[in-house]
């Protein structure tokens, strides 16, 4: 995955630039998943949204990828190609997008809901995204990866859901995946020791069934291989004075969907004007 980059401020302060028209691009988008919309009228509408401020979809083109969004419905983990199929009632998709300004990237994923869900589907959401903010609490200076690892599999692993291996988090910055990776498990005190200067793309990837995955021919989208539902839930986070601050944030999202939460003010020194 290549070197690790330490980032000074200046340079944080791009990559947060970055994230945040992601933010905004995710929570545009929270308004308009509904019943009957494709995945690729959003992608569409992404693209704009990401050109109309001055940014380049940081996805498009990058190892080839088609679109700008990853959108990857139930079953599908990650990578999935956007379509003209319709959302229906109870699916969930999980989108991953990529913004590119100034010589950085963002990159940060959340997983919606499509009008009422099951039980157990929302449960899969709940869990994810609590796993992430665990592990965004272990990226502290002196912790370990395997630290970080650990915090996110022990959430997910005691609800006996599955947590996938193949892919990982990474380092952010001038280049959308830097070293280190970031596994999603991990041994506790093990690993790379986390820095001031560091910014990671933390990203749990979390199935109800098995941790198994497969891919399809099309060589992009992963998908459980039990054909259960899947959860990705991605922040953007700097190493600086010794903790975890958010570069990105989900609370456009949460205004778009009428969502209280103070999930993210343990980690945010700025005030996010929406
Ligand atoms: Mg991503
Ligand atoms: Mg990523």
């Amino acid at each position: 995955m290549g070197a690790i980059y330490l980032k000074n401020q200046e340079e944080i302060e791009c990559i947060r630039e970055s994230a945040l028209i992601v933010s905004k691009t995710l929570g545009m988008l929270a308004a308009e998943i509904k019943p009957g919309v494709t995945t690729l009228e959003l992608d569409r509408l992404a693209e704009a949204f990401i050109r109309d401020h001055n940014a380049e979809p940081g996805f498009l083109g990058l190892y080839d990828f088609p679109n700008t969004l990853c959108m990857s419905p139930n079953a599908q983990v990650v990578h999935g190609i956007p379509n003209n199929t319709p959302l229906e009632e109870g699916d969930i998709i999980s989108i991953d997008c990529g913004a590119y300004k100034n010589g950085f990237y963002g990159d940060h994923a959340y997983t919606f809901a499509v009008g009422e869900i099951e039980k157990e589907t929302q449960k899969l959401l709940n869990i994810t995204k609590e796993s992430l903010y665990k592990g965004i609490a272990m990226f502290c200076a002196g912790n370990r990866l395997g630290d970080l690892g650990y915090a996110i599999q022990a959430h997910c692993e005691k609800e006996g859901f599955g947590m996938v291996r193949e892919l990982v988090g990474h380092g952010l910055g001038r280049e959308m995946h830097e070293g280190p990776e970031v596994p999603n498990y991990g041994k506790r005190g093990r690993g790379k020791k986390f820095v001031d200067g560091m910014v990671l793309a933390i990203e749990p990837m979390v199935n109800q069934g098995t941790h198994r995955i497969k891919q399809l021919k099309d060589g992009w989208t992963i998908l459980t291989a039990d054909g259960k539902p899947s959860a990705h839930f991605e922040h953007n986070v700097a190493l600086i004075d010794g903790k975890p601050e958010l570069l990105s944030t989900f609370e456009y999202i949460y205004k778009a969907l009428g969502i209280e939460s103070d999930e993210e003010v343990l980690y945010r020194k700025k005030t996010i004007i929406l």
